[in-house]
């Protein structure tokens, strides 16, 4: 007997060979299978008689009779044809298929088969060129098909298991199908009038109509935004019932700070700073994210919530994602809080200073991990992770206390990752950048166009500016990105012999990229080509160009993020985009990028385009795929938001919903924080 549980490599069908490669894939039971949705569905349902066949591009299925067919080779190419005749009473059809040669055995003259295909015309007339096929009957009776004749499935293709085997496979475990628990509370099925998990995995995979699958996507739908919301609020009402020791507001304190700061703090940064001293003060732990762009100022709000930490006695920790930014945060926040006679530590692998009974640690994200024992940390602030999880947490209590935690991110975070992703997450803004920048001009360039670049960039080194060279992301290899970029680097010194360039990438030590990223502040380096190890936080108000080579492969989000490396002083900065290929589509998606500088809209377009993926970069955006959901509904999203306040109200722990439970912890969103 199948049940839901049932290893695939029992089922009819399935040798070693595509058990072995289901298993690659993931897909080791037959639930597994029953979830892996298809990417999208045909709607074969149609007939066309025969006599209503036309020559149009566009696919036809038909039921037909093959009156006769043959099989041979090609004189010169040597290809193996068949062909044959088809007929239904309204007419009939020529037929092809090109090296199918199996055909020759499984076809039969006088059976009765649905097949879909495009129909050629030619100066003998029409006809169905390679169509797909499969016999209407079985063993004299009528037999559903698979393939056509229906609304089909279409699955993503990986390692050799066609779409058609998927839908073989899956098709032998609709029965099971009844078997696997609906995790849906009834009250919240009937309340957002979905189907039950039954009838929507059957309606995913074989809907009987168009109306069956949008229920069976609104449904699975649904659970997808549900879960995400039952992991954030559980994650929020957790925090509401831990107590942390408030940082209380000092506001004489902030007052001498910002007095000494040789500029005014803009409005934006003013109030964000509020809310975080609203927040640290109120007993509760803090779990807010603070986003303003790159070059927004969020480090100078960092340092000021530091230093009135350390003054009430706490410990706090500053966390960058890499070395390199860890000690740029460090040259940049710790004589400010020296001033005010807190004692700073860096901790990274390269670097040690300061003591260990410092009253602020700035270091790696490694750093909470770390031989740092903390006696009293109470604040803990990390660039660039979006999110802490549980464990993160527990393992930095101390004494029973929380800490209180932020995240800085330059990335904007549209209001429906707010919802959805960022739920339980408080957030604060800092909407524009200080006021003496100047918008960065930039231009797309199609492949011809980089004298353009080029040109510019002279300019800029000739009045004593800087440039960056950003080559392309390879995601899948360090290495192809490492290579890319040392290629890059040979072109630009030919091309500026005459200048000073720099190599950056994730091959170096990190004494390396210390160094390197040194000199060019240090202005030794005139031109740093880099990967996008500089993506984040790289402070350089010098550098005035920059040429973003393969700009396709990046969202627009991160393009942005990389823009802001120049423009970060008065002077008038610039920035080329320099796809690797150019189509039409590239070069839209990159001109809409030139005429924006609003991070926002670029990051509603990214998440409109691409999904949260390309916000966040390859390496964060594990725990953001829906695959039914969208993540622009701002309506559903609440709808769920409602749903899972519900079932929290009802039922805290989840007690009742065990395999509600099982599935957050499958799909949740702590994974990359771990
Ligand atoms: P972010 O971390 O948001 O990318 P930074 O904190 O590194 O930005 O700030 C970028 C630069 O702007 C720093 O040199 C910082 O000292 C400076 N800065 C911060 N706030 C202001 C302000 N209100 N006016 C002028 N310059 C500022
Ligand atoms: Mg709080």
């Amino acid at each position: 007997m199948l049940s839901p549980a049932s290893s695939l490599s029992h089922l009819p069908g399935v040798g070693p060979a595509i058990a072995q490669k289901l298993g690659y894939l993931g897909l080791e039971t037959a639930s597994d299978l029953l979830y892996y949705l298809p990417r999208t569905w045909e709607d074969l349902t149609h007939l066309t008689p025969i006599s209503g066949l036309q020559a149009d591009g566009s696919k036809y299925t038909i039921r037909a009779v093959l009156t006769t067919f043959s099989a041979f080779r090609t004189p010169h190419k040597r290809m193996m044809l068949t062909q044959g005749v088809l007929s239904d009473g309204t007419g009939s059809i020529t037929v092809v298929w090109f090296n199918q040669p199996y055909l020759r055995t499984t076809l039969k003259k006088g059976a009765e088969y649905y097949l879909t295909g495009r129909v050629e015309k030619n100066a003998k007339g029409l006809t169905l060129v390679s169509p797909s096929l499969e016999p209407a009957l079985a063993s004299g009776e009528e037999r559903t098909p698979l393939h056509s004749g229906r609304i089909v499935p279409v699955y993503p293709e990986s390692l050799g298991v066609t779409t058609k085997i998927f839908r073989r496979l899956i098709k032998v475990l609709l029965p099971t199908i009844r078997a696997i628990p609906d995790y849906l509370p009834d009250g919240i099925r009937q309340k957002y009038q979905l189907v039950d998990l039954a009838t929507a995995l059957e309606g995913i995979h074989f809907p009987a109509s168009l109306e069956l699958l949008q229920s069976a996507k609104d449904r699975l739908g649904f659970d997808e935004l549900l879960l995400t919301q039952l992991a954030v609020q559980s994650v929020k009402r957790f925090l509401k019932q831990e107590s942390a020791r408030p940082i209380a507001a000092d506001v004489e304190l902030v007052k001498q700070i910002l007095a000494k700061l040789p500029f005014t703090l803009t409005n934006g940064q003013k109030r964000a700073l509020w809310e975080l001293l609203q927040d640290l003060a109120d007993g509760k732990p803090t779990n807010r994210l603070l986003q303003g762009d790159v070059g927004s100022g969020k480090t100078i709000l960092a340092a000021i919530i530091m230093i009135q930490a350390a003054k009430q006695g706490f410990q706090s920790a500053l966390m960058a994602p890499t070395e390199v930014l860890a000690r740029q945060h460090y040259l940049s926040v710790a004589p400010l809080l020296k001033e005010f006679g807190v004692n700073c530590a860096l901790r990274t692998q390269a670097y040690q200073e300061g003591s260990d009974t410092a009253n602020a640690f700035i270091g790696t994200h490694a750093l909470i991990q770390s031989t740092v024992k903390f006696k009293n940390l109470n604040l803990v602030i990390i660039d660039e992770q979006h999110r802490f999880g549980v464990k993160q947490r527990e393992a930095l209590k101390t004494k029973g206390h929380t800490p209180h935690f932020i995240s800085l991110t330059a990335t904007p975070i549209p209001r429906s990752l707010a919802l959805t992703a960022f739920g339980d997450l408080d957030i604060s803004v800092i909407p524009h950048k200080p006021l003496n920048r100047k918008p960065i001009l930039t231009q797309a360039l199609e492949p011809d166009q980089r004298q353009l670049a080029y040109k510019r960039m002279m300019s800029e080194l000739e009045s004593g500016h800087q440039v960056f060279v950003i080559t392309p992301l390879i995601e899948t290899s360090a290495k192809l990105s490492a290579k890319s970029a040392e290629a890059e680097y040979k072109n630009i010194q030919k091309l500026f012999p005459h200048f000073t360039v720099g190599l950056l990438h994730g091959r170096l030590t990190s004494e390396q990229k210390t160094n390197v990223m040194a000199d060019f502040k240090a202005g030794k380096l005139q031109i740093l080509v880099a990967t996008t190890v500089i993506e984040v936080g790289i402070d350089i108000p010098n550098a005035t160009v920059m040429l973003i080579e393969g700009a396709e492969r990046f969202g627009l989000s991160q393009l942005h993020q990389l823009r802001g490396r120049v423009g970060r002083s008065d002077l008038q900065s610039y920035c080329f985009i320099a796809p690797s290929e150019a189509n039409p589509e590239i070069m839209e998606r990159l001109g809409m990028f030139s005429k924006t500088d609003d991070g926002f809209k670029l990051a509603e377009l990214d998440l409109q385009l691409r999904g949260p993926g390309a916000l966040f970069g390859h390496s964060q955006s594990g725990f953001l795929r829906y695959r039914l959901a969208d993540w622009t509904d701002t309506r559903a999203i609440k709808q769920a938001q409602d749903a899972a306040n519900a079932i929290l109200d009802e039922d805290a722990t989840l007690e009742k919903y065990p395999e509600l439970a099982r599935r957050i912890d499958l799909e949740t969103i702590t994974a990359h924080s771990e």
